[in-house]
């Protein structure tokens, strides 16, 4: 099964809407003509601004958040058709800073990818363990939890349309990467997880995403892995150069 690797950077709370504009501006260049499907995951005051500079380039920009209602009074929160409406293609949801920082839960973080399936988004379902849950071994029964509880009421078509990130958060900003052993390890438990739940087609045609300090010299032996389809960046997708260079991997 055909699955387009991608690169999906997150910008987390960085750069201002002119920042976006310049780097996509001077990132363009620097794409090789065949490299993995970009994207980028930007605050939401620089939506419409990479909206606008990534259009007819290929590059897909996404938010990284969204609420579960479509309105209501939820002062400072964005709802998925605002998003659909500013022009993005997917959004991050429970990126492990959403859930560490402001105390999201599996059943809140499932009814918005529900909520972004329905505005025709691709949900960018993040998971992943603590540093202590695989100390204690509990890696795999800490994803099944938090793929059952996300994932329910999924149908199968709609499953083919979300990709999941693995992110383990030992691994995100603090410069230890999962060898490209244990990720590939965790893709083909989630790989088979989603088979057991959808059937072997529709996690066939899922992406899986690993991400945790990939950087310009780990990114391609994690791509060679088998059940390994991209990556999200945090930090390396800040400078142009380096977020080039995954791209190019
Ligand atoms: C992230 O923010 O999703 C991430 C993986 O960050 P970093 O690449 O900096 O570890």
């Amino acid at each position: 099964m055909s699955r387009v690797p991608q690169i999906v950077g997150n910008w987390k709370m960085y750069k201002t809407a002119a920042a976006a504009r310049e780097f996509i501006a001077a990132l363009q260049p620097l794409i090789a003509p065949v490299c993995a499907r970009v994207c980028l995951a930007v605050p939401f005051t620089a939506l419409e601004a990479a909206v606008a500079a990534a259009k007819g380039t290929g590059i897909r920009i996404g938010a990284q958040n969204m609420h579960d209602q479509n309105e209501g009074a939820f002062t400072g929160e964005i709802s998925a058709c605002m998003l659909q409406e500013s022009g993005v293609s997917f959004v991050l949801l429970g990126h492990s800073e959403r859930r560490q920082y402001f105390a999201e839960t599996n059943s809140f973080i499932h009814r918005k990818v529900q909520r972004a399936l329905e505005a025709r988004l691709i949900p960018i379902l993040c998971i992943g363990e603590q540093f202590q849950e695989r100390e204690r071994g509990d890696q795999k029964k800490v994803l099944q939890m938090q793929l059952e509880e996300c994932l329910q009421e999924i149908f199968p078509d709609e499953a083919s349309r979300i990709i999941i990130a693995y992110e383990p958060v030992w691994a995100i900003g603090t410069g230890k990467t999962a060898t490209p052993g244990i990720a590939q390890e965790m893709h083909q438990f989630i790989r088979n997880w989603l088979g057991k739940r959808f059937g072997s087609e529709s996690a066939g045609k899922m992406s899986l995403l690993y991400g945790g300090s990939v950087k310009p010299d780990n990114i391609a032996e994690l791509m060679v892995q088998t059940d390994i389809d991209g990556a999200l960046v945090g930090g390396a997708s800040l400078n142009v150069e380096s977020f080039a260079q995954i791209v190019n991997y």
